[in-house]
């Protein structure tokens, strides 16, 4: 089995933006007494989300903002929610405002995001900022997306002319990441599960984006040799070792089978300690922009 490949150091990447981040909070604390403040809210006790939201309010907290988790019962209604998010909207301490989605069922999530003011909207999700986005507005664009650009450029460079691939079309990840893709004067094919003959598109891909939710679905021959492939997916499944499989411990994959795109000469973002790791890195560079735009200061001069 020949390997390449190489895999991005995504940590790497990810500790120097947390510099970078923490370098603008305090920037914004000493000259212009602004603390960038975050809130978290989390509806429902699922597991998953409960670490995640945890996870954020740790970081806001190390990088130097003002963190405030808001965790409301599973039975919150729809009208106690939206009163939640009016009353951060009117906070002026808060500059991001993150509803951990999923919400529980009942609970309609884009009614909530309807009511968050754009210019807090560090989730990106309003239609206001999508709106933005496609229009090449500046605006608050979702972190995920945000950071996998930011990362495609340290690795890239001038993508001017490439041919990227987004494979998912998803409000959260795809549709915004093609619209980065684009601005960035990619050429952009925008993939999803009715396209016919998706591995000969993404063999087109000299970057290839894939947010689809299936485990390993991108395969060696998907692949063009040196393409750069940002590999958004997180899927659990069983243990390798069929005793521990029994057992029902579980790891994480990617969409890409990882070893595949190494052996295809592939560039290649691993899982874990991947994409996930930009996104929460993402939020608190999303919320310090919200911190700039309230206050109507230039970010570039931190
Ligand atoms: P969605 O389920 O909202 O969207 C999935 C997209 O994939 C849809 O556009 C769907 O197409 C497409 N798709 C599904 N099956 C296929 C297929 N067989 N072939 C081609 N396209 C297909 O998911 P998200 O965008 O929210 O997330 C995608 C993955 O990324 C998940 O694994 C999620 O966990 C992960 N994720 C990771 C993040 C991170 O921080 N690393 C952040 C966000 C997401 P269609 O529209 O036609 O149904």
């Amino acid at each position: 089995m020949t390997t390449s490949g190489r895999a991005i150091d995504c940590k790497a990447f990810v500790a120097r933006l947390r510099d970078e981040v923490a370098t603008s909070v305090a920037a914004l604390k000493t000259r212009h007494a602004v603390t960038p403040g975050l809130a978290v809210v989390l509806v429902g006790d699922d597991a998953a989300s409960s670490v995640y939201v945890r996870n954020k309010g740790e970081l806001a907290e190390a990088v130097g903002m003002h963190s405030v988790t808001h965790r409301l019962p599973a039975d919150t209604s729809q009208e106690d929610l939206a009163a939640l998010v009016r009353q951060l909207n009117a906070d002026r301490s808060i500059h991001g405002i993150l509803v951990q989605l999923p919400l529980p069922r009942g609970l309609n999530a884009d009614a909530i995001i309807a009511e968050i003011d754009p210019n807090k909207d560090v989730d990106g999700l309003h239609v206001v900022n999508a709106g933005r986005l496609s229009a090449g507005l500046p605006g608050l664009v979702s972190c995920t997306p945000a950071g996998c650009m930011k990362l495609l450029r340290d690795e890239v460079g001038d993508l001017s002319g490439k041919h990227a691939v987004m494979v998912g079309r998803s409000n959260l990840m795809g549709k915004p990441m093609a619209q980065l893709l684009l601005a960035a004067d990619c050429t952009v094919t925008i993939a999803h599960s009715r396209t016919r003959d998706l591995p000969a598109v993404c063999r087109e891909a000299d970057i290839l984006v894939v947010a689809v939710g299936r485990p390993e679905m991108v395969k060696r021959d998907w692949i063009k040799p040196g393409a750069v492939v940002i590999d958004v997916g997180i899927n659990r499944v069983p243990s390798r070792d069929p005793v521990k499989a029994a057992q029902g411990k579980t790891r994480l994959v990617g969409d890409v089978d990882f070893a595949d795109a190494l052996e295809a000469g592939a560039t290649v973002t691993p899982v874990p300690g991947g994409v996930g790791l930009l996104t929460v890195i993402f939020l608190m560079q999303n919320t310090v922009k919200a911190a700039c735009m309230i206050h109507g200061l230039d970010e570039s001069s931190l």
